[in-house]
């Protein structure tokens, strides 16, 4: 489904002006947002997430007012935040099936087979019963997939996923997100060109505020 962003700003109370008039139709499948740090793209990823009110502007996935309707887009959103916490102490398995519990999964058996089959797909299965303060940062990143995939999200937003990588996680990290994009529309937001190029068929680029190109990611590759 497309999410259309219609002349979203955002100015904050020390005046920097986050967005500026941003209107883009991002389509299904996966879609980049480049800009430098700063540019904007966490505010316009808690916006459309629903965790951060905008000054003004209107935001529609499909025909849903995704500003308007926060209850029913939740229910259709997987949403990384560019840091979230984990609790070190739990196991991959237990906070798993914990957002399960949460996200209204009451069926332990039906529970237990969904988490089961989030942790074989991000590749996490054979340390499910390690505890999350010992996971790399790697580790994290796809744990985090897991937890944004519960649910089924039609809807998916990934903030700088793959800052702090090293080469080898962020290959592992590029082939579960290009796994997962197929059926739904997933904004992932960086800074490092290779993680649009590499996987996003559309793409933006945003700087301090203002979208300055938007389109096919190979045609505006090879204009650059
Ligand atoms: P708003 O204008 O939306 O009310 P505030 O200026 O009150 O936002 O700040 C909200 C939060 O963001 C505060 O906790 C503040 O510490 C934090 N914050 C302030 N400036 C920045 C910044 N430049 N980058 C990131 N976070 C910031
Ligand atoms: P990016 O994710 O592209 O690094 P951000 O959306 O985090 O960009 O920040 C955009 C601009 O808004 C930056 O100048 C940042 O310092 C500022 N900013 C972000 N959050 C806040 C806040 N809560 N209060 C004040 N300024 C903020």
């Amino acid at each position: 489904m497309q999410l259309q962003i219609r002349n979203l700003s955002k100015t904050y109370s020390n005046g920097v002006v986050a967005l500026d008039n941003i209107s883009l139709t991002i389509p299904s499948g996966m879609f980049g947002l480049l800009g430098p740090n700063g540019a904007g793209k966490s505010t316009l990823m808690r916006t459309l997430a629903t965790l951060q009110e905008c000054d003004s502007g209107a935001v529609f996935f499909g025909e849903l007012d995704v500003l308007d309707e926060k209850d029913e887009i939740r229910r259709l959103l997987g949403y990384l935040p560019q840091d979230f916490g984990l609790y070190p102490k739990v196991t991959a398995y237990e906070l798993l099936d914990h957002f399960a519990v949460l996200k209204g999964l009451a069926n332990r058996a039906r529970r237990r087979e969904i988490v089961d089959g989030l942790l074989q797909q991000t590749n996490l299965f054979d340390v499910r019963h390690q505890r999350l303060g010992g996971f790399s940062g790697g580790m994290r990143q796809r744990f985090g997939i897991a937890q944004a995939l519960l649910g089924d999200p039609k809807l998916i937003i990934v903030d700088e996923p793959t800052a702090g990588l090293d080469p080898q996680e962020r290959v592992r990290f590029h082939n579960l997100l290009s796994d997962i994009g197929d059926e739904r529309t997933v904004l992932l937001s960086t800074h490092i060109v290779s993680d649009v190029a590499d996987l996003c068929a559309n793409m933006a680029i945003i700087n301090k505020g203002h979208l300055l190109l938007h389109g096919p990611t190979q045609q505006l590759i090879d204009d650059i």
